[in-house]
């Protein structure tokens, strides 16, 4: 079925580079719900609903957070890499995310431009064909070194000829999600809850991606339309088990307000549905999105909770962090979710950093996981040991909520499974033996004289 449909009146022209597979600002793929299904039936009360809408209560409830107040004032990288490569640029286009979308680095001249290539980079740049295309918004951009190929942020979004080499155990869908799919776009591996992958287009395409084999490019079997959309949404109603639906991609905070709203209402609607959680990585490297109307209209649907994708403590910057107090504010549970990265974080000290700036700025470090076997990420990847080595070195020596829960996402499909560094050491009779986070042992008696007095009868 052709959708074709118009665009949001707001939605500007396509940017240069790649066409996204469905993206704010082109109706090549997908295109906007019909207006009609633009107005949500929402779920609410009239007075709730009334209290929710209020842009009253909003402009108020913005005000009362000092956070939230704080406008985004660049930091230093950002205000020199602006002035030397975009001089003529007003600070409301800079800080509009359309705008941000549009002056997307695409190709090898605009990366030129910017950063002094290495030979590797500029080869693998040159040499890439399919998914997973560089793009790297103009803020972001600011963020990377100019002169240092190894420096964590750049490593994480320019190409390097490492991609190049496949191993024997890294596959194109390690996680075996295309046989998880019992219609296009949807994973439903665990028996409440389902993964909604909503767009194949991404702002900024991190090098290491799990689903590098459909985002960013236009392959047939991973289009994102909304026939797909409404597929999906039908499969949802019909299993009333799931209710947890996860919407990710891609990232789904690059699909306008009105389609993402149209996605969130419609998932609202189902009844068994209980809650709703957006995976992206949009307040890291486009922070400009995270509007008061986003926000606005991101909290007509909770329990809505965010999984922020989050790299390097470098990515922690004054935009970022009001992005996240907007987030916040609106009543958004954020969790963020770190991948293990050899030569980018994989050092007790950057997590630490990444996990205490992230708490300082409302987001509870969530998961931290081991990079997946995924086609061209071996020069990513680490030991599992490393990974322990890191909950080790954190657990104890930091608050608990900066902690994360370091997982392998088992090969095949087999979920996540939790690794944990040896605290329990063995037992002594009714004792068990424990090490603390100084490798000191401790005994704790493992009684359970219910059970015992019950033995005895
Ligand atoms: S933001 Fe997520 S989906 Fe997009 S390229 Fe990065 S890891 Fe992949």
């Amino acid at each position: 079925m052709e959708n074709n449909i118009p665009l949001d009146e707001n939605e500007q022209p396509p940017s240069t580079g790649q066409t996204p597979l469905i993206s704010v600002n082109t109706v090549s793929v997908v295109s906007m719900p019909p207006s009609e299904m633009l107005l949500p039936k929402q779920p609410f009360t009239r007075r709730k609903h009334k209290e929710i809408l209020s842009p009253k209560i909003e402009k108020s409830k913005e005000q009362s957070s000092p956070s939230a107040k704080k406008s985004p004032v660049a930091d230093k990288r950002i205000s020199e890499f602006r002035a030397r490569f975009f001089p003529n640029t007003a600070d409301d286009q800079w800080n509009d995310w359309r705008w941000q979308l549009r002056n997307r680095i695409v190709n090898l001249t605009e990366l030129e431009r910017v950063l002094h290539l290495s030979n590797d980079e500029r080869q693998a740049i040159a040499q890439h064909k399919g998914p997973l295309p560089i793009s790297i918004t103009p803020y972001y951009a600011a963020l990377l070194d100019p002169k240092d190929p190894m420096q964590p942020l750049r490593r994480s979004v320019v190409t390097t000829t490492g991609e190049y080499l496949i191993t024997p155990e890294e596959k194109i869908d390690p996680l075996g999600e295309d046989h998880h799919s019992p219609v296009p776009n949807l994973v439903h591996r665990y028996p409440d809850r389902v993964l909604f992958l909503a767009t194949g287009f991404c702002s900024v395409y991190c090098r290491y991606c799990t689903r590098s084999r459909m985002v960013g490019h236009g392959d047939d079997k991973y289009r994102f339309n909304l026939d797909h959309w409404e597929n999906a949404i039908r499969y949802i109603e019909e299993h009333d088990t799931i209710r947890d639906v996860l919407l990710s991609g891609g990232d789904p905070l690059t699909l306008s307000d009105n389609r993402l709203e149209w996605l969130l209402s419609r998932l609202r609607r189902i009844p068994h549905v209980e809650m709703l959680r957006i995976g992206t990585k949009t307040p890291a490297v486009l922070p400009q999105r995270i509007t008061p109307a986003l926000t606005a209209m991101l909290r007509r649907y909770h329990p809505l909770w965010m999984s922020i994708h989050f790299t390097h403590p470098d990515e922690l910057t004054p935009e970022t962090e009001l992005a996240c107090a907007r987030l916040a504010d609106a009543g958004i549970p954020l969790g963020s979710q770190t991948v293990l990265l050899k030569g980018i974080n994989d050092q007790v000290e950057t997590m630490k950093k990444l996990n205490q700036g992230l708490l300082k700025i409302r987001v509870r470090p969530y998961y931290l996981y081991q990079c997946d076997p995924v086609q061209g990420t071996s020069h990513f990847r680490t030991s599992v040991e490393k990974g322990l080595e890191i909950i080790r070195g954190l657990r104890g020596h930091t608050s608990g909520y900066a902690v994360p829960h370091y997982v392998i996402d088992a090969p095949g499909g087999g979920g996540k499974i939790p690794l944990l560094p040896e605290y329990l050491i063995g037992r002594d009779g009714q004792n068990v033996i424990l090490k603390n986070y100084e490798g000191k042992l401790y005994q704790y008696p493992d009684t359970d004289y219910c059970q015992d007095a019950q033995a005895d009868y």
